[in-house]
């Protein structure tokens, strides 16, 4: 069985329809990559995901249990964490604050404090600049910050919505390295990248969405050598 199963789901805002019969699934320990161009319902699908939209239509299934019908903290609760596209962190709060934030379900404070640590060794940018105001960061340096929020709630499946968005090449390459270390670490990932090859370089399987439909699957080796996959998202 999947970790999660989406079939058939169907979302739409009022007459526009943005997401249609679209199916997909992610085993535990994969990396799986959504990928389409601008408007193809990639962002539309994680917060169907994340209970922050309910769909016409579709089943969403999480090991096994329906997750439509809860609502976001209680999908969270269940295991699934969201970076929102555009980072969505707190400026005025300071860097721990932020992070403090990720951790509202977990009541042990030991726990909390051991997940800080983890997440301090990982980026230790974060711990340089835990008493800042998070508006100091740097894009790449909040980008970071939103995905330490995210991992404060120990998610099995972490859902990235486009995390390389705005970021200089170089932390492009850092935040594609921090995925795959995530996922080498037990973390399961679905991954919305406009930066179609470099996603597919690091997925497992991939699915290529447009105008809210499934066009294509296949390994992230076979949508890399796909010519149509070449012609449309790699200008070649
Ligand atoms: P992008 O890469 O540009 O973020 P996307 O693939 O994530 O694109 P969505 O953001 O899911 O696409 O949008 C899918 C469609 O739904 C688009 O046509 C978009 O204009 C529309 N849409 C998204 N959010 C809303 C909203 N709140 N109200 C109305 N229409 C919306």
């Amino acid at each position: 069985m999947a970790m999660l199963e989406v079939q058939n789901l169907s979302v739409s805002y009022g007459v526009i329809q943005a997401v249609k019969d679209v199916s997909f699934d992610i085993n535990e320990g994969e990396i799986v990559t959504l990928i389409g161009a601008n408007g193809a319902g990639k962002s539309t699908i994680v917060k169907t995901i994340s209970g922050l939209l309910k769909p016409q239509n579709g089943q969403i299934t999480y090991q096994g249990q329906d997750i439509v019908h809860r609502k976001a903290p209680q999908v969270v609760q269940a295991g699934i964490s969201q970076v929102a596209e555009g980072r969505h962190i707190f400026a005025e709060m300071t860097v721990k604050e932020n992070l403090q934030l990720g951790a509202f379900l977990q009541k042990d404070h030991d726990q909390t404090d051991k997940t800080y640590k983890e997440i301090f060794e990982r980026f230790p940018i974060l711990q340089k600049r835990q008493n800042q105001d998070a508006a100091t960061l740097s894009g790449g340096e909040q980008q970071m910050l939103a995905i330490g929020r995210a991992l404060m709630a120990k998610p099995k499946l972490l859902l990235l919505d486009e995390p390389s968005m705005g970021l200089s090449p170089l932390f492009i390459k850092e935040i594609f390295t921090i995925i795959k270390e995530l996922n080498e670490r037990g973390t399961t990932i679905l991954l919305i990248e406009q930066n179609a090859k470099q996603a597919l370089a690091i997925a497992d399987r991939g699915y290529v969405l447009a105008t809210g439909n499934v066009q294509l699957t296949g390994t992230g080796k076979e949508l890399l050598a796909n010519p149509e996959v070449q012609r449309v998202y790699f200008g070649g």
